[in-house]
């Protein structure tokens, strides 16, 4: 199913959780809920888009021009006074979508579990909604403060988002719904009236609605929690000796004129610390395994391309760096001329800003092996960080 297109409804105007700022927009541990809530959706891959809607009153503010800059996000349209007329502008707004997903801003935790599971089950009946057992006894009121009855909680369920219908039957019954003058709560409701089917797919007691002071307190504490639990640091090594009459490269910056290092692929000591230290925090073997020494594949291999080679797979694994930092142990030669090149360099392979990778060099004060300047060593540190769903 490509083509599924989220909507993302931020229209709300209750300003509960965060003083003068619309629900939509109080940052949870400094970031809006609704660029979190398009971030999780966009997490998964068949999600090829986001449509944002804002309150009218937003459209070209400093909010709303931000959540337009998001990655993924294809446009940001006008609400209207309720669920329903917001609905319907965000899900006429993605255009071209074969399917759509309709998400409450106030969701930053729905996993792509959840939306996978929709998505399956309009592929298959054209309609899906992620539900969750009612986990209490219901009571009904008889307005009077008297309990009128008890419901049969066996076949209740609590509606969550995102819902997903293929966008032709929902633009009518949301369409149908308006006309009628009945403002459904939900896009179901308005696929129920409309007489479509509706699948209902197990949901997830995690994808909470951030509605009142409390949650948001909650969803601080759950983010900055998970943010430390989704960061693993690992720790590279490397050192060659001098000889074998090929040019000195470290940190992927040729230094003309220097002897440089023995090694079976270009040797450049500073790029497979790097690469190790990579390799380490995503739980991988190091790249001795990975590029064999003696493999005539990797004989005077570019360091570079090996290096874009891990980058590859930790992504595909599901996790980024973050940053390097590399200590080079040399007695020769002085890299100080060099250092924004090679940190330019180190930064391009694995695809981070150069700001992120640290860069420094220190003599062995004369001491052993490395002292005597018979070679060069490197110790790399590296910081990646895993997608919510991929740990
Ligand atoms: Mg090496």
């Amino acid at each position: 199913m490509s083509g599924a297109v989220a909507v993302v409804v931020a229209a709300g105007r209750g300003t509960r959780l965060g003083g003068a700022v619309p629900k939509a927009f109080v940052p949870i541990d400094g970031r809006p809920l609704v660029e979190r809530s398009v971030e999780a959706l966009l997490a998964c891959p068949e999600v090829a888009a986001a449509v944002v809607v804002v309150a009218p009153e937003e459209i070209g503010g400093t909010r709303a021009r931000a959540a337009g800059a998001l990655p993924g996000v294809s446009a940001v349209v006008a609400g209207g006074s309720t669920r329903l007329l917001s609905s319907l502008a965000g899900v006429e707004a993605a255009v071209g979508a074969e399917v759509v997903l309709v998400h409450d801003a106030a969701r930053p935790f729905v996993r792509v579990a959840t939306i996978a599971a929709v998505l399956d089950a309009v592929r298959r009946h054209g309609a899906a909604v992620p539900v969750i057992p009612v986990p209490d006894t219901v009571k009904q009121d008889d307005g009077r403060g008297f309990v009128a009855g008890t419901l049969d909680r066996a076949s209740l369920r609590l509606a969550q988002t995102p819902q997903g219908a293929r966008r032709a039957l929902l633009l009518d019954a949301l369409r149908k719904a308006a006309a009628d003058g009945i403002d459904v709560t939900d896009e179901a409701q308005a696929l129920e009236r409309a007489g479509f089917p509706v699948a209902a797919v197990a949901g997830d007691p995690g994808n909470v609605k951030i509605t009142t002071p409390r949650d948001r307190d909650e969803a601080e504490r759950r983010i900055s929690g998970e943010a430390h639990d989704l960061l693993r640091i690992g720790h590279g090594y490397d050192i060659h000796r001098f000889g074998g009459g090929r040019p000195l490269i470290l940190g992927g910056v040729l230094f003309d004129g220097e002897p440089g290092l023995s090694g079976h692929s270009d040797a450049d000591v500073v790029l497979h610390a790097a690469m190790d230290a990579v390799l380490g925090a995503a739980g991988l073997p190091d790249i001795g395994h990975r590029f064999p020494p003696g493999d005539p594949r990797f004989a005077g291999a570019s360091s570079s391309v090996l290096a874009r080679e891990v980058v590859a797979e930790v992504t595909f694994r599901g996790c980024a760096v973050v940053n390097l930092d590399l200590t080079l142990l040399a007695e020769r030669p002085r890299i100080g001329p060099r250092v924004e090149a090679m940190r330019s360099a180190v930064a391009a392979c694995f695809g981070i800003p150069a700001a992120r990778v640290g860069l420094k060099a220190t003599t062995h004060e004369g001491l052993g092996a490395l002292g005597r300047g018979e070679g060069i060593a490197c110790h790399a540190i590296a910081l990646l960080r895993w997608r919510r769903d991929a740990s």
